[in-house]
């Protein structure tokens, strides 16, 4: 079955709300195997309203309108979606009591407009609102059996509640199939290193897989479409091995929603903790931590640095390296990470510093320069960045994404590719690396 969701609503059309039923909908059309082709926002406009349907009739097997069902002159859903699915509307007295009744509930009368939304299909079934005035009505097409058109009124409120208990349990019985998606994330490497690694997958069939590039990662999802959910989950699951196993390390997780959380399952597992002194990034990255509930139990510890004075006082980086290279260099990056870690205790140290823009930079440090360091027992870690032509917001999330992944690198024991390597004791040299990460 195919179907197309239609938001209706001059307000969508001007930007003024956000057309959220269709994500919703959306979702919940693919989670039943129903494919979603099209989607489209039409004004309150009887003559566009009317040649839409008539398109979309065409196009797709099942319409799912939501918006236009209110009291007014404007709300010209009904009307026009009986007339192109050949049925007519009757008034329901009904229906009528309840609309009174929800107004007396609220202290208020109804007004006479709302008379308007007693009428419903003669043919077809009327959806019952519980949260509102509109009823929601089910029209099959008497040209087209098999072809139907669901319509919902626009609030959120009212609709979800009447899709779940109506719309949902009827869809399920006749969808072919159920989809099913799993979600692999990528930091570290772009787009474009991937797709050619894994350009067959990203051609077959069932299951699908899609490549979007989103802030500091690349997200892959897999769709399998199948009788049983477990079978689509299975198939993910399989699909899922097999872009692990092209990719590696890279895929940082198929599992959690973000890296941060990936971060702190990982300190988790591996019984690590984490400290942090950051210094552009002014707390970012302590901050990422700390949303993940349960963070408590890795992260012991995390300061905003951001004067050379404080950098002295509370990580003890030394005067003297201060003075000769500066504080946006991968000696300070090192010494602040050995720093946090020597006073906290934590396992990891991690230390960032850099030129997050848009002014202080200089030919020899450019707005967009970030040393981002990582230690543990054993050894320092250093990765510059050069971030060119990027917001001062875009280079701190992106400085502190690197250090994510650097950490959960450093958890697991995996190398750290573009970074230099100290040993702990080891003087950190300042080095114009082959690693250099323009990101
Ligand atoms: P209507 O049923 O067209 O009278 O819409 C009533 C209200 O529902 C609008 O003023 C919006 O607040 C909300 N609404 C309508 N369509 C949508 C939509 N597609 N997404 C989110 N909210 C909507
Ligand atoms: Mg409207």
């Amino acid at each position: 079955m195919t179907a197309e969701i239609i938001a209706v609503g001059t307000e969508l059309l001007l930007g003024d709300i956000l057309n959220t039923n269709a994500q919703f909908l959306a979702r919940e059309l693919a989670a039943l195997g129903i494919s979603v082709y099209y989607q489209s926002v039409v004004g309150d406009n009887a003559g566009r309203l009317e040649a839409l349907v008539r398109q979309a009739r065409e196009r797709s097997d099942l319409l799912v309108f939501t918006g236009g069902l209110g009291p007014t002159d404007d709300d010209l859903t009904k009307q026009t979606v009986a007339k192109a699915y050949g049925d007519t509307l009757r008034f329901d007295p009904e229906e009528l009591e309840k609309i009174r009744a929800f107004f007396e509930r609220w202290g208020r009368t109804m007004p006479p407009s709302n008379e308007k939304q007693a009428y419903v299909p003669v043919n077809g079934r009327k959806i019952e609102n519980h949260n509102g005035t509109a009823p929601g009505m089910i029209f099959e097409d008497t040209k087209c059996k098999g072809k139907y058109a669901v319509l919902l009124p626009g609030p959120p409120k009212e609709m979800q509640p009447m899709f779940c208990d109506t719309v949902r349990p009827w869809l399920a019985k006749m969808s072919d199939g159920v989809l099913f998606s799993r979600t692999l994330r990528v930091t570290g490497v772009g787009e474009s290193h991937l797709e050619p690694k894994i350009s067959d997958l990203l051609e077959a069939a069932n299951p699908t897989s899609a490549l979007y590039a989103k802030m500091g990662e690349v997200v892959i999802r897999v769709t399998a479409k199948a009788a049983t959910l477990e079978k689509a989950q299975e198939m993910c699951a399989q699909r899922a091995q097999e872009l692990k196993e092209r990719l590696g390390d890279v895929v940082y997780t198929d599992v959690f929603d973000s890296l941060e959380e990936t971060v702190v399952g990982t300190l988790k597992r591996t019984k690590k903790t984490v400290a942090t002194a950051e210094s552009c990034t002014g707390g970012l990255l302590s901050q990422r931590l700390t949303a993940v509930a349960g963070a408590s139990e890795v992260f012991s510890f995390g300061t905003c640095t951001y004067s050379n004075e404080m950098k002295q006082k509370i990580l003890g980086v030394p005067a003297q390296m201060l003075a000769d290279v500066g504080a946006v260099s991968p000696q300070v990056a090192a010494a602040m990470a050995r720093g946090v870690r020597a006073c906290s205790g934590a396992e990891i140290g991690v230390g960032i510093t850099g030129i997050a823009g848009p002014g202080g930079g200089t030919p020899e440090k450019p707005v967009g320069l970030v040393y981002v360091s990582v230690c543990d027992a054993r050894a320092t870690y250093v990765q510059k960045l050069l971030m060119t032509n990027r917001t001062r917001d875009s280079v701190r999330t992106w400085a502190s994404q690197h250090a994510l992944e650097m950490v959960r690198r450093l958890a697991l024991g995996l190398e750290q590719p573009g970074c230099d390597c100290f040993e702990n004791g080891q003087a950190v040299e300042m080095s114009d690396h082959e690693g250099l990460r323009n990101v």
